[in-house]
């Protein structure tokens, strides 16, 4: 085994949840409105104002729970953990604790082969995940004389989703983050937004020698707020330890902050200045009970889970992992593709449409896949024509594909009109070869004397003698026919 250290990586997640009003109150649970319009006794923590559970909140976390194939308490409680900031209206949030509403579970991820044995999947496993309100957000530059507040968000549910330290590198961590990801957009957990903090990471690391158990002193990363930051904090902080460790120095136990502009974590707190929260059980609350039967209609109403779906299709289509993984960036996306591989019946040639073709439409446009002009059976017909050989791909792509767009009718009819069918006809096929053959004696002679990649270049007239439209698996075989009888420059020596 390599010498050196070996990163335990382990993530909190905090999730929010898409419900329509917030955990505690019937406040609106949206983001983007002016601050503190969304706002009420309960959660601006005036007095006497009591809170009453959303159950639609816990549904949603019972949704992630069992799609993480873990357990779900029937009876769960909360509790107030207790620290003073400005945008704590209450002075202390409610959470969940000592049991929480999810324990367990896990999330397959590809593992890193360069930090790992073997390679092939790897589980990642869950603590638990539980249901606690979010805070207000500190408004710090909108004038350079004072913070403002905005309570819009206190209150809003999360979900914090505490991963075990099984993670071994930057990269496992950021395709771990990506699942879960996924799983919570496609389930409609919530949309996952990460730059209006829908989905938001915090890491603990810490390093330990390779081949020992015990863990490290650990470092908690706050606040990566995009999946390229949290591969790229976790590298910079994986360098800062070993560099200390190898230096004969110690890690300190503190949280730190990703400064992106610096490209560098940066100290923000140590364990001595760390709060002491005094937990204790929330009084304004009942235990959460929910039973045998609901838990059961929330698994009866599960959609097919990503990890199956990019299996399924990696089964039934032959693709590639990290091609079914990119078609499922979006759940509409994904949808997209599957009405097109089903229409056309042609999986490969779809998948191969979606992420070319048509994503570079999405990209130039805008809008995602909702606002792609076409509906899936109009571009299947195209994707038939080129399976069926009636077209080349080239031309799908350069003439019909930009006419669809334009709402120059179905593909069958864009060919017919423009005359871009393509010709598969031997005869006319052989009598393009042999005259292409009889004008080039020079490179039929080199290829004859060995240069045989000068086969490219002879295919390459006979297509263009066709103007484009030549079945280019008829002319190989014609071709190679042709220059298996020694083309019509036999014996022109070099
Ligand atoms: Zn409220
Ligand atoms: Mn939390």
């Amino acid at each position: 085994m390599k010498p050196g250290f070996e990163a335990i990586i382990g993530l909190e997640v905090h999730v929010q949840l898409r419900t329509r009003s917030k955990l505690f109150c019937a406040c609106r649970n949206a983001y983007g409105a002016s601050p503190n319009t969304q706002t009420c006794p309960v959660c601006l923590g005036l007095p006497g104002a009591l809170p009453v559970l959303n159950g639609e909140a816990v549904r949603l976390g019972i949704r992630l729970g069992l799609a993480l194939g873990a357990r779900i308490h029937e009876r769960s409680t909360f509790y107030r953990k207790q620290y003073f900031y400005p945008d704590l209206p209450k002075g202390y949030q409610i959470t969940q604790g000592p049991v929480a509403l999810v324990e367990s579970g896990s999330l397959e991820i590809a593992g890193d082969p360069t930090v790992r044995g073997g390679d092939g999947p790897v589980r990642i496993r869950l603590e638990r995940a539980h249901l606690e309100e979010d805070a207000g957000k500190s408004l710090h530059d909108q004038r350079p004389d004072a913070t403002l507040v905005d309570l819009n968000r206190a209150g809003v549910p999360l979900l914090e989703v505490v991963g075990m330290p099984d993670l071994r590198s930057p990269q496992e961590a950021s395709d771990y983050l990506k699942a879960l990801h996924r799983l919570v957009v496609f389930l409609g957990i919530g949309d996952g937004n990460l730059e209006e903090g829908g989905f938001r990471c915090d890491a603990n690391v810490s390093l330990r020698p390779r081949g020992t158990q015990a863990l490290g002193t650990r470092v908690e990363v706050k606040n990566l707020n995009s999946f390229r930051f949290v591969k790229q904090a976790l590298a910079h902080e994986v360098a800062r330890q070993t560099a200390l460790l190898e230096a004969g120095g110690a890690v300190v136990q503190e949280t730190r902050g990703w400064d992106a502009e610096a490209g560098e974590t940066r100290a923000q707190r140590t364990k001595e200045a760390a709060m002491d929260y005094r937990y204790f059980p929330e009084p304004d609350l009942p235990a959460l009970e929910v039973t045998e039967a609901e838990i059961a209609a929330v698994r009866t109403s599960l959609p097919e889970l990503p990890e199956a779906r990019a299996q399924r299709w990696r089964a039934t289509f032959g693709l590639g992992g990290e091609e079914a993984l990119t078609l499922l960036q979006d759940p509409a996306f994904a949808d997209y593709f599957e009405a097109l591989a089903a229409a056309s019946g042609q999986g490969k040639a779809a998948a191969s449409w979606m992420l070319g073709e048509v994503s570079r439409t999405l990209n130039e446009r805008g809008g995602g896949i909702a606002a792609f002009p076409l509906p899936p059976e109009a571009l299947a017909e195209l994707v038939r024509l080129v399976g069926d050989r009636r077209i080349s791909f080239g031309t799908a792509k350069e003439q019909v594909y930009p006419a669809l767009l334009a709402g120059e009718g179905r593909a069958g009819d864009i060919v017919t009109r423009k005359g871009l069918a393509q010709v598969s006809d031997r005869g006319a096929i052989e009598t393009l070869v042999a005259r292409v053959l009889a004008d080039h004696p020079g490179p039929v002679a080199q290829f004859h004397a060995g240069k045989t990649n000068l086969r490219g270049f002879l295919v390459g007239q006979v297509l263009k003698a066709g103007g484009g439209r030549l079945d280019p698996g008829v002319v190989n075989e014609v071709l190679a026919e042709g220059l298996a009888k020694g083309g019509s420059a036999p014996h022109a020596g070099p």
